[in-house]
């Protein structure tokens, strides 16, 4: 069933209670039950982005991985960062894309190291020939009950990976990107909608919509957009790596359709905000939580 056909929201995708399931970060999509669906027997391309060349961090697994899969079915070229644990995963990207006869460059490295960041964006450049779409998804979750608990290096590593990396990213690419080039950044309904466990975490992204709107002003003289997807629960590995096996089992129960998002779900976003077609679309924010108000 393509993204195209109509269908009923609710039942489309598996419901709490899942599997009790444990993974340290980062997670892996491989050792999820249920797999999640990130497009790949689904997402039809109709060659919005021929010719484009992009960066996707975080694109090994999950949303991430769902953005790369919809961006190339569109005809973009990709660089595909992750963290080099998360090899397998990215090669189950990299075969896909290939395989359809798309480019597919894999690069691995930390994005909390400024120098990382550079190099990456000068590696995309170099290797695409050019550069004129950087997506932004990866991101870093730890859970903690009490603040007294946290460490300042727990605590820089969830904002150089969520934030600063955005900034030495960008810093990197804007000198590449030519007008009716596109950034779009990943935040969370945790931005606006805290939970209590998820501290530095809900203000990195609350940081995130901020950092959009900022840069988007910034950058609208150069005719470069800046927007970002914020997602309510998705079935990704970030859950079962950063949460405890009972609360992943009813991950998604509270939300008005009784289930979490799947990736495939949110792939469309990324292509609608990287496309031409939304030339006036700068400094917003598309919500992707399945009714979850984001406010
Ligand atoms: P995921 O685990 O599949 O993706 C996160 C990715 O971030 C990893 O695959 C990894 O490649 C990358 N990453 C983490 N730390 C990194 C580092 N230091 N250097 C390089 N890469 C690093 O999980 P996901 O849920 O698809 O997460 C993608 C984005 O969506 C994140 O920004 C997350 O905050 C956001 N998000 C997820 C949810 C959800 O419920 N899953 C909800 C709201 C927002
Ligand atoms: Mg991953």
């Amino acid at each position: 069933m393509s993204q195209y056909e109509k269908k009923d929201p609710i039942g489309l995708y598996p419901a709490p209670p899942f599997p009790k399931q444990d993974q340290s970060l980062p997670g892996r999509a491989s050792k999820m039950d249920p797999k999640p669906d990130h497009g790949e027997t689904s997402y039809v391309g109709r060659e919005r982005l021929t010719g484009f060349r992009g960066i996707v961090t975080g694109a090994d697994s999950g949303i991430g991985r769902a953005a790369a899969i919809a961006l190339s079915r569109e005809g973009a070229d990709l660089v595909l960062s992750y963290l080099p644990d998360e090899q397998e995963d990215a090669e189950e990207v990299r075969d896909l894309l290939e395989g359809e006869g798309r480019r597919a460059i894999l690069k691995p490295g930390d994005l909390s190291d400024e120098a990382f960041c550079f190099e990456l964006v000068a590696a995309a450049v170099e290797e695409l020939g050019g550069l004129d779409t950087l997506v932004m998804v990866a991101g870093h979750q730890e859970s903690h009950d009490d603040i007294l608990e946290m460490t300042t290096e727990g605590i820089d590593n969830t904002f150089k990976t969520n934030i600063y990396s955005l900034f030495w990213l960008s810093q990197a690419a804007i000198p590449h990107l030519e007008p009716g080039s596109s950034i779009v950044t990943t935040g969370s309904i945790q931005g606006n909608t805290p939970s209590p466990d998820k501290l530095d975490y809900a203000v990195s992204k609350g940081a995130i919509g901020t950092f959009t709107a900022a840069l988007a002003q910034q950058l609208a003289p150069k005719g470069i957009r800046v927007n970002s997807v914020a997602p309510g629960p998705i079935w990704t590995p970030l859950q079962p790596a950063s949460g405890d096996p009972e609360t992943v089992s009813h991950f998604g129960e509270g939300s008005p359709y009784g289930r979490p998002g799947q990736p495939a779900e949110l792939g469309a976003a990324y292509v609608h905000l990287v496309s031409p077609e939304s030339s006036y679309t700068s400094g917003t924010t598309i919500t992707i939580a399945g009714a979850t108000p984001n406010y």
